[in-house]
């Protein structure tokens, strides 16, 4: 009898984890996902900037895998894990499983504040991006028509919470954007009331990363014209009012949330097992706590386990794709009644974008910044997206983008029918 593994999420661990156990003739695989694609989300804030297409970071599902017999595609959305009937629910079909193993990632953290949530704009899938992507297009659009200053301007501010990677490759990339673009082809606008400030409750920018790449990225926004505001924390959004711990205020319409993750919930499992960050408490072989045969991978694991990561390992892409293949060789080891891996984290760095030409890189012995690292960067973003046309594809668009200094995909693409509920 084929064990039957079903996975619930399609992300860096979920693939990673098909990837290692395809072909294996032991084992069934189910994906389930909520969308039909793969996507890289290091560089949905290039889509957000209508730097590239969603189709360069995305690949999907079933094409992925049409070779291999053994793997299944899901489509549907998590519901409830039932752990004594080893089934899950989705809301498109129940499941029954051998082994479950959740690898649904995060979602973004608001910190309990309702207008934030409601009113921010965050950048964690693909629809997130798009949607920023409009929106910030329609707001060049109207501050172009509004002839009232203060009302052209508060379309034009832009504020980012959140100073990790996300939020520096964001505002060094809009920065430029508005230097390359928005003077040639929005003459209307007035730029000098544009304004983009990034905002973080820390004392510093990028803070897990090395002393050399906080202040690089400092000092390069700061001279692209980015207003840096650090040790105060975005406390409300209220009528275009972004407002500050320290009592300060900022006028816009655009509030970018980048400034935290909260795992996502998985009903049905149990309380106890649920830990800081609502990310499931799993032992050093991935287990969930108080579970039988039911694993979690990646951001939304909890790993207390290895010494060096007393809090858990970051959440990285790295960690995911380790925790997938570290599980696929166990899941191997368990039909061999071998002994098994326990995970241990190895480190390879960690890079940021600062902007065009300029980026920070931290090696586990150096760290370095400027054209090199940048270069590096490049090289590093293109090596794991999936598919090998969508590498040659990504590839030609820096190079023609980086030469011209003009994306052309500033298209306000509004779909007409809402298929969400189809
Ligand atoms: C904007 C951004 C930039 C980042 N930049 C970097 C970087 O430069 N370097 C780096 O190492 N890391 C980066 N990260 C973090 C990195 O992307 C994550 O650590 C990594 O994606 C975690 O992989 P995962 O498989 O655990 O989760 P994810 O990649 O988040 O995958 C989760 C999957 O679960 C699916 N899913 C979610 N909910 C459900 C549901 N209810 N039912 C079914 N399916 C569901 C989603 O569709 C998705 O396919 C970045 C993250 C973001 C958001």
């Amino acid at each position: 009898m084929k064990k039957h593994i079903v996975i619930v999420g399609g992300g860096f661990a979920g693939i990673n984890l098909v990837k290692s156990l395809v072909n294996d003739k032991r084992f069934r695989i189910t994906l389930v996902d909520k969308n039909n694609y793969h996507f890289f989300p290091p560089l949905i804030y290039q889509v957000a900037t209508s730097f590239i297409e969603a189709s360069n970071i995305s690949y999907p599902f079933r094409r992925l895998f049409s070779n291999y017999k053994n793997v299944n595609f899901h489509m549907g959305s998590l519901v409830k894990v039932n752990p004594e009937s080893n089934s899950l629910e989705t809301d498109t079909g129940n499941l029954q499983y051998d082994y479950l193993v959740l690898a649904l990632g995060t979602e973004s953290n608001f910190f309990g504040m309702e207008n934030v949530q409601r009113c921010s704009l965050p950048m964690k899938t693909i629809e997130e991006a798009l949607y920023l992507r409009n929106y910030m297009l329609l707001n060049l659009e109207e501050a172009a028509r509004n002839k009232d200053i203060k009302e052209a301007q508060k379309l034009q501010n832009i504020v980012i919470a959140g100073g990790g990677p996300t939020g520096v490759e964001l505002a060094g990339m809009i920065a430029e954007m508005g230097t390359y673009i928005a003077e040639k082809e929005y003459r209307e606008i007035k730029l000098s009331l544009s304004n983009i400030y990034l905002i973080d409750a820390l004392p510093t920018l990028l803070s897990p990363m090395s002393k050399l790449a906080q202040e690089a990225a400092y000092n390069k926004l700061k001279k692209l014209g980015v207003k840096i505001i650090l040790n105060v924390a975005v406390k409300d959004y209220v009528d275009g009012k972004v407002i500050l711990a320290d009592g300060k205020t900022i006028e816009t319409e655009t509030l970018i949330w980048t400034s935290g993750v909260i795992g996502r919930e998985v009903p049905g499992i149990p309380e106890e097992s649920v830990g800081k960050g609502r990310r499931l408490l799993v032992d050093s072989y991935n287990k969930v706590e108080g579970t039988k045969n039911i694993y979690a991978l990646g951001d939304i694991a909890l790993q207390l386990t290895e010494e060096k990561y007393p809090k858990g390992h970051p959440q990285l892409a790295q960690v995911a794709i380790q925790h997938a293949n570290n599980l696929g060789e166990n899941f191997k080891r368990i039909e061999e009644e071998k002994v098994l891996n326990p995970f241990k984290y190895n480190d390879k760095g960690s890079m940021a974008i600062i902007s065009k030409f300029n980026a920070v890189v931290d090696l586990p012995k150096f760290s370095f910044k400027g054209f090199l690292a940048w270069l590096t960067w490049l090289f590093i973003h293109i090596i794991p997206l999936v598919g090998f046309r969508s590498k040659v594809r990504l590839a030609f668009t820096w190079l023609r983008l980086f030469i011209t200094n003009n994306p052309s995909i500033r298209l306000i693409l509004r779909p007409k029918k809402d298929t969400s509920e189809h």
